[in-house]
């Protein structure tokens, strides 16, 4: 690790791996390590995200009731996802791996998928295994924040039945990798802690050791005092549901009305606060702004500091915000790259609009949209 990557270092607990005088320790000097996350190599974490990442791992040992017993390593950086998370099948959709287990488990990730990594991760290191509809079940239903929030909408009386809970129990980790399947997964543990409460379902995580499918049934009905089986009916009987963690628009939302010009300017700064992200190594800090939108064609023209190709505004409408009737391709994201002029077409939504840089160094960047 350089100098760049132990001054990224964020202690939570203490570390005998991070010896930088200036860092926050919360235990005494003699205390074992903990998750120690630092940012990949050339690159530095952002003030934004340092905070975020304490938060994130408060949470999540409250929610899974799991502590690491020893140093648990955890680089962030799509850099060293692209690097080390090998997955032989549709490497474009990975954001992130816990490798190894035990005393060995290590987590490289971007941030937005840090926190369900992390539900991994402090599994893996106390050896806990159970199906993998349960095991990613449970790391989306504790992933989402406002820095990055996760939506899911199903309908799961509508699901075909070898997506029912009833088959993805039997299933292994490589029948079981589909978006389809992640989302019952989450769906079906979200509908558990609703019924049964949060701890129950963190409890039934930590109690036990699946090896089969039928083990886990047996140790499910034990638990809830109901089976598998029926709990997934009375969860499809249930109607459609929206599964949402983290608001990205907490920090509120300017309306713009239509027939005006507005120009947003962001000054993309990773000392700042409010910067997120990682800054070196081509990864990307941001700041989100919000807007509500009517709908219609606006002229869009985006101007930044450090020169052409060092950022990016993604536009994305916030679930359940958009005028009855908007056309989905109308609210579907968009990007705009740093030096990019164009028309771009806006449903009537609340949008989430990050400003992006991947600079190095702080960089001014400015949106201009024309009248509506
Ligand atoms: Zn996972």
């Amino acid at each position: 690790m350089g100098r760049m990557g132990l001054l990224a270092c964020v202690i939570v607990s203490v570390s005998t791996a991070c010896t930088e005088p200036d860092l926050d320790h919360e235990g005494g000097p003699d205390e074992p390590a903990e998750i120690v996350v630092s940012a990949v190599e050339g690159a530095r974490l952002c003030a934004g995200t340092q905070t975020w990442v304490d938060d994130e791992l408060r949470r999540v040992r409250a929610e899974t009731g799991l502590l690491p017993v020893a140093r648990l390593p955890v680089t962030l950086g799509a850099g060293a996802v692209e690097e080390r998370c090998t997955v032989p099948d549709d490497p474009e959709t990975v954001v992130g791996c816990t490798l190894g287990e035990g005393g060995a488990t290590a987590v490289i990730s971007t941030p937005e998928a840090l926190s369900h990594e992390l539900v991994h991760a402090l599994r893996r290191h106390q050896e806990l295994r159970t199906r993998t509809m349960f095991e990613e079940g449970f790391a989306e239903a504790i992933d989402g924040s406002d820095a990055y929030p996760r939506y899911v909408e199903l309908e799961p009386g509508e699901l075909p039945e070898a997506r029912w809970p009833e088959a993805l129990v039997q299933q292994s980790k490589a029948e079981f990798r589909s978006v389809q399947s992640y989302r019952v997964a989450v769906h079906f543990v979200d509908h558990l802690r609703r019924v049964h409460g949060a701890e129950a379902v963190a409890a039934f995580m930590r109690g036990g050791i699946d090896g089969t499918a039928a083990e886990a049934e047996t140790r499910f009905e034990r638990h809830f005092g109901t089976s598998l089986e029926a709990e997934a009916q009375a969860w499809r009987a249930s109607g459609a549901q929206g599964f949402g963690r983290g608001d990205p628009c907490a920090g509120g939302v300017v309306a713009i009305e239509s027939g005006v010009t507005v120009e947003l300017v962001v000054r993309v700064d990773c000392d700042d606060p409010e910067t997120m992200g990682l800054e070196g190594a081509a990864e990307a800090a941001w700041i989100r702004r919000c807007v509500s939108l009517g709908a219609g064609r606006r002229a869009v023209q985006m101007g930044m500091g450090a020169g052409p190709g060092l950022g990016a505004v993604r536009w994305e409408a916030v679930p359940q915000t958009c005028a009855e009737g908007s056309s989905e391709l109308d609210a579907a994201p968009k990007v705009v790259e740093a030096g990019d002029a164009g028309t771009l077409e806006f449903a009537a939504c609340t949008w989430a609009v990050t400003f992006e840089s991947t600079a190095d160094g702080p960089q001014e960047l400015s949106l201009t949209l024309g009248p509506g």
